[in-house]
């Protein structure tokens, strides 16, 4: 897809659309509000006007905000029209004229600031997941946890630190690890974005960090191609732990008692990223999981519903609640820390009887 779309072809490529209606069969908020402002057609339409500088409804406003940015509906426009990437142009506009951030993200913005993380957690906290000090190691690899795993999902980040430690991948981590700064990208807050962006990068450079491996698909996503867009370069690699596993794994004697499970495949990792696919599916066959799929997996994954969780409640419990009706079996896993946070919410909010594992704590148990 082309996200480097002048705003002027911006408005001939809404002008294309067809409404030929395929979007509106994928896009997960529509189908949970049946709300044409909460479609991608409908989202298409405002963020017209936002960027020919009309005004806009305040239902307007909320279609423009409460889009999941997930990709789906440009998977399937035979127009391949750059639905999300216009919608989140027009949000930037908005955050421009002061329209928005909402109040939520503009609380997590302050404890990003305050607190160096996006979930409110206590800074001495951080590392009160890891079993032994903190390691004072030095490598020119990190392991970056991310504000999730580190403090709402410790599962996720405890099983990647052993999982790496008993794979013999050489690593640091850094005790002053910070956010991602994920959150200023999405909502628009570009010039928070950039410092952020360059304050991080400056600090990796001064622990001589070459490589990052992530365990969240949001801090993957940003690291791999925000970071660049907004710097205009990254001197650094950055990998998702899914795809050191499969070779990490080869050779490895594994416990293989045929689980099943579902793999959710997660926007940064796929949609979004680099089609990381195959990967975590290759190390969980290793590690010897039945996997069994839903009907619209890979490219056409459903989002978890997490980035909505802030503002729109409601749809986010039904976001994550259509992916979970589709899964066949209780088990579910993904590679996304982040993601955790969505689909347990859904789980929670939607009653549904499923159990989601991060990807790490399977192959760690399969090794043991
Ligand atoms: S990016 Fe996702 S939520 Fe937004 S319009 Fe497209 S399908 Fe719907
Ligand atoms: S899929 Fe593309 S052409 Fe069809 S209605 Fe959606 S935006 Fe328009």
């Amino acid at each position: 897809m082309n996200h480097k779309l002048s705003e002027q072809e911006m408005i001939e490529q809404i002008d294309s659309c067809t409404d030929c209606g395929a979007c509106l069969d994928i896009c997960q908020t529509y189908e949970a509000t049946e709300n044409e402002a909460f479609s991608p057609v409908g989202r298409l339409r405002a963020a017209r006007k936002v960027l020919q500088g009309s005004e806009l409804s305040s239902e307007e406003v909320t279609g423009i905000y409460n889009c999941l940015k997930c990709e789906r509906c440009n998977v399937v426009c035979p127009l391949e029209i750059d639905i999300c990437g216009i919608v989140r142009r027009a949000q930037h506009h908005l955050v421009e004229r002061g329209i928005g951030p909402l109040e939520r993200p503009n609380r997590i913005m302050d404890g990003i600031q305050k607190l160096g993380n996006a979930v409110n957690g206590g800074p001495s906290k951080r590392w009160d997941w890891l079993p032994e000090e903190f390691p004072k190691k030095e490598s020119d690899t990190l392991l970056y946890v991310g504000c999730v795993g580190a403090f709402s999902y410790p599962e996720a980040a405890l099983s990647s630190y052993l999982l790496l430690k008993k794979l013999g991948v050489d690593f640091m981590m850094l005790e002053d690890e910070g956010c991602c700064g994920y959150l200023y990208y999405y909502i628009g807050r570009m010039d928070l974005a950039r410092e952020h962006f360059e304050k991080t990068v400056e600090r990796f450079k001064q622990a001589g960090i070459k490589r990052i491996i992530t365990i969240c698909a949001g801090c993957y996503h940003n690291f791999n191609n925000w970071y660049p867009e907004l710097l205009g370069e990254r001197n650094f690699e950055v990998v998702h732990i899914s795809q050191l596993l499969p070779n990490l794994l080869k050779g490895r004697k594994l416990k293989k008692d045929g689980r099943e499970m579902t793999y959710h495949d997660p926007c940064g990792l796929g949609r979004l990223g680099t089609g990381i696919y195959d990967e975590p599916r290759e190390a969980l066959r290793l590690s010897g999981v039945n996997l069994v799929e839903v009907e619209q997996n890979r490219k056409l994954g459903s989002c978890c519903g997490a980035m909505n969780i802030n503002n729109f409640r409601e749809i986010s419990a039904k976001v994550a609640g259509s992916f979970l009706d589709a899964v066949k079996t209780k088990a579910i896993v993904t590679s996304c820390s982040f993601c955790l946070f969505g689909l347990n919410y859904g789980i929670r909010k939607m009653e549904k009887d499923k159990k989601v594992v991060y990807l790490s704590e399977v192959i760690l148990d399969s090794l043991k």
